[in-house]
């Protein structure tokens, strides 16, 4: 059976297991204006089921950019590379915030496609987490 159907509590235990942020930019619910959304790690479009396990939550933006993406092309080694997988793999093994807290920087090839195709550092990104890190919210610790 096809569904679009996800359940309010299984949708609530995915935002409790992403501890309520984006599992790409990082943003969390508290600073966002609007509400983070459930997303298919692989797209409904690509045959992604409503498994708990294909499920993270992801900002608008990022969900928007990642759209039906499974894969991209990492600048530095011009190969295509998956996309990051907030379930499965670690952020911060892929990723890290520069030194000011507010570009994030990918580590790997998966981490920088993923930099690539989710736009994650779009120049207002980057002025809205200048003014997250100046008013203590940002970047997150873990
Ligand atoms: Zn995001």
């Amino acid at each position: 059976m096809t569904s679009s159907y996800i359940s309010e509590e299984l949708r609530q235990r995915v935002r409790v297991t992403a501890g309520d942020r984006c599992g790409y930019c990082r943003s969390h619910q508290q600073y966002l204006l609007t509400p983070l959304e459930i997303e298919h790690i692989i797209p409904s479009s690509r045959e992604g089921t409503n498994d708990e396990e294909n499920l993270w939550v992801a900002c608008a933006r990022c969900n928007r950019f990642k759209s039906s993406q499974i894969e991209a092309v990492d600048p530095v080694t011009k190969e295509v590379h998956p996309l990051f997988n907030p379930r499965t793999q670690k952020w911060s093994s892929h990723f890290q915030w520069d030194a000011d807290g507010v570009v994030i920087l990918g580590l790997t090839p998966i981490g920088r496609a993923s930099v690539e195709a989710l736009h994650l550092n779009h120049e207002l990104s980057i002025a809205v987490r200048r003014n997250w890190v100046a008013a203590g919210w940002h970047p997150p610790s873990e």
